[in-house]
């Protein structure tokens, strides 16, 4: 069948991955005529994959305030968006009780429902309370936050993309943009396709671990300076740095994986600095190690420690490549650690390709921001399945309005040295 592309669209979304089809959904609610085109698909990115956690444990305000919106869309439309509003338990040792309390607090201030529990014996009654068979030691701060959860990746956006069609949004697959024709102030004029151009008014990039080729092809640089909190200068940095986020499966029911009381468990975040051993006593690290985990619809997926694969990465086909040889001792090893049901579940381990690919920006923190004129640019530096808000955001600032949400992740925060906080979780995205 022959794709129609239309010669022109008074907005262009490219990427059919959350932020696009939120960003088409929300302006399209709002009367806009908007065309989304995607190279492969809808949920054919990042989106399609990511573990699903939603969580807002963030230990930055601006994050933490976005992440509150977020959960707001999610919880909107639950069947919709297959979302699991199961909670989020982040536990830490010693090293963590700082940032975890200031996050609490944080929360508290903002209204997001959480509790906060600090000491050995505390955490530890407070996740028995939760799993008769908690049985991880050394965890002295807890963090349990009562909304958030999780969803399920592609069905949620099939979900998405559903209502940004039945509001008036037209998706079309297959179509690749190659490159923009810009006016001497710097305006898109008309984005170049491998189906013809199309001439726009206002564009919005989305395209998730893909960014870097956008990005040169609007003619940006692929190196920023940045202006550091204490005033020095790092000139030269590489904007772009791809992760590899290593994740797994086990063939374990999830209705095994509940609660005392019956109900789904919350995703579990382990971040812990004591020494790892498999069932049978064999060491497998005496590094800190951190985990997450959450039941999918017929297993029970999670991730651990993510791999650093430097300023290049080939992309395509995606998703690409899959885990580190160690990665599936390390992960039930740990899950066995922190509960006895998982005892044994390393021979359960789903050896498939999982996991993924992406682009981090130089402070790993987002950009989300106009880079050419009537160019918005959404790089969530690979933070941002739960970010469902940001599209309905990016609608208002397409409409004129100013996003009070948005502001904190412009470009120019780079220059101007007004980055986010980092905490002392091993993860850059913490
Ligand atoms: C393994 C993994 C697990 C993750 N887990 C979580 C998690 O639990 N929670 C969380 O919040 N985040 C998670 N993330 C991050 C999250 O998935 C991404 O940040 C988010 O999905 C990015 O969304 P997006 O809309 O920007 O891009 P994507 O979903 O990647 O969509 C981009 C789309 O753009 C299209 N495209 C690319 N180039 C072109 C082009 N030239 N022309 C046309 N179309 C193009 C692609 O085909 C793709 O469909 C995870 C990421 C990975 C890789």
């Amino acid at each position: 069948m022959s794709i129609q592309v239309p010669s022109s669209t008074p907005v262009l979304v490219v990427g059919a991955g959350v932020h696009g089809l939120s960003t088409a959904w929300h302006l399209a609610q709002e009367g806009e005529r908007v065309l989304v085109v995607d190279k492969t698909g809808v949920a054919a990115g990042a989106s399609g994959i990511a573990c699903g956690v939603i969580r807002n444990n963030y230990f930055q305000p601006a994050m933490a305030e976005l992440m509150a919106a977020c959960v707001e869309v999610w919880e909107s439309d639950p069947d919709a968006f297959r979302y699991h509003g199961s909670g989020y338990v982040a536990l830490g040792p010693p090293a963590q009780e700082g940032d975890l309390a200031e996050v609490h607090e944080r929360q508290q201030r903002i209204g997001y429902p959480s509790d906060l529990y600090v000491g050995e014996d505390e955490v530890a009654a407070h996740m028995r309370s939760l799993f008769s068979d908690w049985r991880a030691p050394g965890l002295t701060v807890c963090l349990h936050e009562r909304a958030g959860g999780y969803a399920f990746n592609r069905g949620s956006m099939l979900g998405l993309a559903d209502k940004a069609r039945a509001a008036g949004a037209e998706i079309v697959s297959g179509v690749e943009v190659t490159g923009f024709d810009l006016d001497e102030s710097g305006a898109a004029t008309a984005v170049r396709t491998n189906h013809g151009a199309i001439e726009v008014e206002q564009v919005v990039v989305a395209v998730g671990p893909w960014i870097a080729s956008l990005w040169g092809m609007l003619g940006l640089p692929d190196r920023v300076d940045v202006r550091q909190p204490d005033g020095s200068l790092h000139p030269g940095r590489p904007m772009w740095t791809y992760w590899y986020l290593q994740e797994g499966e086990i063939d374990f029911d999830p209705g095994r994986f509940v609660t005392n009381d019956g109900r789904l468990s919350p995703v579990l975040h382990v971040d812990s600095d004591r020494p790892l051993r498999d069932d049978d006593g064999r060491p497998i690290t005496g590094d800190p190690w951190g985990i997450y985990v959450k039941p999918d619809r017929r297993t029970v997926q999670g991730g651990a420690q993510p791999l650093r694969l430097g300023h290049a990465f080939a992309l395509d086909p995606y998703p690409t490549g899959s885990v580190e040889p160690g990665f599936s001792d390390m992960w039930c090893a740990a899950l066995s650690h922190c509960l006895a049901r998982f005892e044994g579940c390393r021979a359960r381990y789903l050896q498939e390709r999982s996991g993924g690919v992406g682009a981090f920006t130089v402070d790993n923190f987002p950009v989300f921001d106009y880079m050419r004129p009537n160019v918005f640019v959404a790089a969530d530096s690979n933070h941002g399945y739960k970010m469902i808000a940001v599209g309905r955001e990016i609608a208002r600032v397409l409409r004129g309005e100013h996003s009070s949400l948005l502001h904190p992740f412009r470009y120019e925060r780079f220059s101007a040295g007004e980055l986010h906080p980092v905490s002392h979780s091993p993860y850059p995205w913490s």
